[in-house]
């Protein structure tokens, strides 16, 4: 017989797709490393299995403890497979921008959602932060994650995404292209590959209103390059540790109405139904189509699910909303000419 002991035991091996239609134009090998295949639907379960593994080993997580962590999804659906299988508490703080859907899988995996408002200022006790960090104090036997300056982050992709890709692609990959968000996922694969080749290009996609492309290019933290963005999951207004701008040789951005375009594309035109930075990541690849020879490979990361973004860049009414679609309905009374 030939079965996982438990959930997590499927989490990683993920296919490589290549890009057939939305890449038209680039000569280069395009594959989307598609990271929807893991059980949470999402790159994090590996990085959450990790965090925990590691957080056992030191002492910092003890049987029968509470996992907190403050993340809206991905990451703490991750944490809830593993606490699940290993018998642990999640505490789960968000903010009440993220949406009602977003809580409830969350509370479907048996996560206990603490929700925290917006719009107050970090140093309020309301906030996201100041409840994560007090909770963490006040509650036994706990343990913060914190999945920005938590290293184990990037290890995770350094010891399992890096080593599947240089292996899928036989060691012929020469671009990885990426979301940055915590910069777990780019610095793990991408110091892997440098260390197997240096020569490898690692390219990260950033947000507009994000501050890491700035960074990496003149050292200076700007905080005018700091603003309001509807991206998700890429893209920040902090330097986390887990970004290594070492491995690190450029960013570009994308448009938040280019990500979400592009992510509406991929379902249709590639059949691949994944998240809002998907969508960014592939633009990334068409941005930086001038640095590819036609027998260069170039991997790009596809983060998460589609289904987790269903009310908003699939639905048209949401994307009208935003002048992301210019594509008017159909009334049938437009197509039958009354
Ligand atoms: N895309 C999505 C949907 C994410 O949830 C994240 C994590 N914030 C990223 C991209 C960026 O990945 P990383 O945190 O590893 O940089």
């Amino acid at each position: 017989m030939e079965y996982a002991k438990n959930i997590l035991e499927t989490i990683g091996n993920t296919p490589l797709v290549k890009i057939n239609r939305i890449t038209k134009g680039i000569e280069a090998l395009v594959l989307a490393k598609v990271e929807t295949f893991n059980p949470g639907n999402s790159v994090k379960d590996r990085m959450a299995v990790k965090m925990v593994d590691d957080a056992e080993a030191n002492g910092s997580l003890k049987p029968g403890g509470t996992i907190i962590e403050g993340t809206s999804g991905n990451t703490g659906m991750g944490l809830a497979l593993v606490a699940i299988a290993r018998g642990y508490k999640l505490i789960c703080v968000i903010s009440d921008k993220q949406s009602k859907e977003k809580m409830d899988i969350l509370r479907a995996v048996g996560a206990e959602v603490v929700v925290c408002p917006t719009n107050v200022s970090p140093e309020d006790p309301r906030s996201y932060y100041s409840v994560s960090k007090r909770l963490s104090e006040e509650t036994p036997n706990s343990w913060y994650v914190n999945q920005y300056d938590n290293l184990s982050n990037s290890l995770a992709h350094y010891e399992q995404t890096g080593p599947e890709i240089w292996k899928q692609t036989d060691g012929k990959i020469t671009h990885f292209i990426v979301g940055v968000g915590t910069g777990g996922t780019i610095s793990g694969v991408g110091k892997y590959l440098k260390e197997k080749n240096p020569n490898i290009k690692i390219w990260g996609v950033d947000a507009y209103g994000s501050v890491f492309k700035k960074y990496h290019e003149t050292g200076v933290f700007d905080e005018n390059e700091i603003y309001t963005y509807i991206t998700e999951g890429i893209g920040e207004d902090i330097l986390p540790k887990n970004v290594d701008f070492e491995v690190i040789d450029g960013f570009t951005k994308v448009t938040d109405k280019d990500g979400a375009v592009f992510t509406r594309k991929l379902a249709k035109e590639e059949g691949i139904f994944v998240g809002y930075s998907a969508g960014s990541a592939i633009k990334g690849v068409l941005q930086l189509k001038e640095h590819f020879k036609p027998e260069d490979v170039v991997v790009v990361l596809f983060h998460d699910s589609g289904s987790r973004y269903i009310a908003k860049v699939f639905n048209d009414d949401w994307m009208r909303n935003r002048g992301f679609l210019e594509t008017e309905v159909k009334l049938a009374e437009d197509l039958i000419g009354i």
